[in-house]
């Protein structure tokens, strides 16, 4: 039956995108959306590149905006974080001691930045929220050194930005190699190279001991082996937590995660679903439960849900090919597919019309599991749907000499 009541905890990509999912399917019942912030909501990708660099500002990712609100008819209370389920009598408890009943519950809480445990909080960031982003932004145009502790793709982005706005910038990663724990090693590397042609140092096996805070305001990152950085802003992008805190008495399956079935609903609990980074569904392809912090998992689920909250005798599983993006120094970073730790990878130097382009093609056991590409959108799109109808790498290095004029293997590992 479907519901006459949907409401949406999480007022961010997935939240938003699962309420105009539903007005879009034909749902003319009532729709509230929950959001721990009080600022509108808004769209999380910019934070780290353009709302970093001053190119865009809060309106300008704005998911909903006055006029979202009331075209879609959707019902907000922002400012007032979910603190409890109750499955049972079918209600959400707010903060602020407010009861709110569903026919059917949406839970898009997503996650939150982990940081380091350090008294220097002045210096010490993360970047997760606007307001993160507004006050790094300004800490960075106080001057001064970047030191970015992570080499991931937010930590990455950060010191594009900072390079951006004319700072110094050094990532430090406790790996041998930075960025080989999502790409392996040789992408690892040259991502590496990229960011040391824009002057950022790059240092591996650098883990940090602790940050000191000096009393003119600036600090020092004391790394293990006794090397110490300058720094005006420390950066922190060592991944994140659930934020699944509220859950906690409410019987849901909860590991890293809430644990949902291949259509994102939550097994052992009616009418309730979970979505985006906070989710830890089952993927059918591999019959394994997983947790993906993309934008698009999020905007994917989100129709998916709608979809069978509106269609329960067409319940639609959630099988699409992941799919990521980073934008650093100008260049799209792209990744369709899933990348596993013992997959072959054949970086491959793609001649097209506007350029070379790298692009790096993960196997296993001759299936094609996954590829990156480096300012290359219709080869990532491609690869995309290859993983969808599960290629072998052979089929995809096919692909890929038909679109390119000339490919040069570089090197296989
Ligand atoms: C700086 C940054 C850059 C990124 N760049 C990229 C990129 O380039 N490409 C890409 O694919 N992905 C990127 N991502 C990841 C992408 O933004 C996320 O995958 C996406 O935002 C997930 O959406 P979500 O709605 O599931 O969760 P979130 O965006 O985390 O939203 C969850 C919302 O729930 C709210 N909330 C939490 N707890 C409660 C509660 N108890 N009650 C009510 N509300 C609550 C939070 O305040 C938050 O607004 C980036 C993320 C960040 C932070």
């Amino acid at each position: 039956m479907t519901p006459d009541r949907v409401v949406v905890v999480g007022a961010s990509i997935g939240g938003v995108r699962t309420a105009q999912a539903l007005r879009a399917g034909g749902f003319g019942g009532d729709i509230m959306i929950i959001g721990a912030e009080l600022t509108e909501p808004y769209d999380k990708p910019p934070l780290s590149k353009q709302v970093l660099a001053g190119e865009q500002n809060a309106d300008d990712i704005a998911l909903l905006g006055a006029a979202g609100w009331a075209g879609e008819r959707l019902d907000g209370r922002l400012g007032s974080p979910a603190v409890d389920l109750d499955t049972e009598s079918k209600e959400v408890l707010l903060a602020d001691g407010q009861r709110i009943g569903y026919d059917a519950l949406v839970i898009a809480t997503g996650v939150r930045a982990r940081t380091l445990t350090t008294e220097a909080n002045q210096l010490v960031h993360t970047v997760r929220e606007l307001r993160d982003a507004t006050a790094l932004r300004q800490r960075m145009l106080g001057g001064g050194p970047v030191v970015v502790v992570g080499g991931g793709f937010i930590g990455a982005e950060v010191a594009a930005s900072a390079v951006a706005l004319g700072a110094q910038a050094a990532i430090v990663e406790s790996l041998p190699t930075p960025f080989t724990r999502v790409l392996g090693p040789a992408v690892g590397a040259l991502m590496t190279e990229l960011h040391e042609s824009f002057g950022v140092s790059v240092l591996g096996g650098a883990a940090v001991a602790r940050v000191e805070q000096l009393t003119d305001g600036t600090g020092i990152v004391h790394l293990a082996d006794g090397r110490r950085l300058a720094a005006g802003t420390v950066v922190v992008g060592i991944g994140c937590v659930p934020n699944t805190e509220w859950l906690h008495s409410s019987g849901l399956p909860l590991d890293d995660g809430v644990i949902t079935d291949q259509h994102c609903a939550v097994p052992g609990a009616e009418d309730v679903y979970a979505i985006g980074d906070v989710a830890r569904w089952y993927d059918v392809h591999d019959g394994t439960h997983r947790r993906v912090e993309h934008w698009t998992n999020a905007v994917e689920q989100a129709h998916l849900v709608a979809h069978n909250i509106l269609a329960p005798g067409d319940l639609r599983p959630h099988t699409k090919a992941p799919y990521f993006w980073s934008d650093q120094y100008g260049m799209k970073i792209q990744m369709a597919g899933r990348i596993e730790a013992d997959d072959r990878v054949d970086l491959l130097r793609c001649t097209i019309p506007a350029g070379d382009r790298h692009v790096a093609v993960y196997s296993r056991h001759g299936k094609f599991s996954a590829a990156v590409t480096f300012g290359w959108p219709r080869a990532i799109a491609a690869c995309r749907r290859s993983w969808e109808r599960a290629a072998t790498v052979d089929e995809v290095h096919q692909q890929i000499q038909g679109l390119a004029t000339k490919v040069t293997a570089v090197e296989t590992r």
